[in-house]
């Protein structure tokens, strides 16, 4: 039973699905990357996969700094703006290090490629990309991430971190809502 209100959601990665991805994405950076990584969390989207992500890169043997930026591109709605905003910056300094961004769902591409040009230009020795979701499909700027969670269609997904108007982060798996 659902309560009033609350929209009916239909899964589309179980929590366990995500689990044994997150395990295996973390295999495959220990495997690809240096075991040293700075990881730049981008909130607020990817807080929880990102919570999930260090715990499993420390059982793989990554020693991981971890740092937040927080970058927004889409308002309320969900449709995207096509602007990025910093709207807070790391606090440590990237120059020399090998970093890992850490992102929900690469979709137009306009984040990721911001991080990504950031910590470039600040002087980050290498500045890899990691994201739970890739929707491809609705791709504006060139770019792909190193590391691929799993692959959505053109669809809007909320849970596991992932909002609609701040609703949904707190489901342990990732679903899109069936329409009222
Ligand atoms: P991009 O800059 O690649 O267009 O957008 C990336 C950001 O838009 C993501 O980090 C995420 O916050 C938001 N976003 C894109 N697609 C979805 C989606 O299907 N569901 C949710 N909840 N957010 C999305
Ligand atoms: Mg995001």
């Amino acid at each position: 039973m659902s309560a009033p209100g609350r929209r009916q959601i239909d899964v589309v990665f179980s929590a366990d699905e995500i689990a044994r991805r997150v395990e295996e994405i973390a295999a495959d950076i220990a495997r690809r990357e240096g075991r040293e990584l700075f990881v730049i969390v981008v909130l607020k989207g990817s807080f929880v996969f990102a919570a999930d992500l260090i715990r499993a890169l420390d059982r793989a043997g990554v020693e991981a700094r971890v740092d937040f930026i927080t970058l927004s591109s889409y308002g309320k709605e969900s449709a995207s703006s096509g602007e990025v905003r910093l709207a807070r910056d790391v606090s440590d300094d990237v120059r020399g290090r090998s970093v890992m961004i850490v992102d929900d769902i690469l979709d137009t591409g306009r984040t990721l490629r911001f991080a990504r040009d950031l910590m470039i230009d600040r002087g980050a020795a290498t500045v890899r990309t990691c994201v739970l979701l890739d929707k491809p499909s609705n791709r504006v700027v060139d770019i792909a991430a190193d590391h691929v969670g799993f692959t959505v269609g053109n669809q809007f997904v909320v849970g596991y971190g992932l909002d609609l108007g701040h609703l949904y982060r707190g489901l342990s798996y990732i679903g899109v809502l069936r329409q009222p």
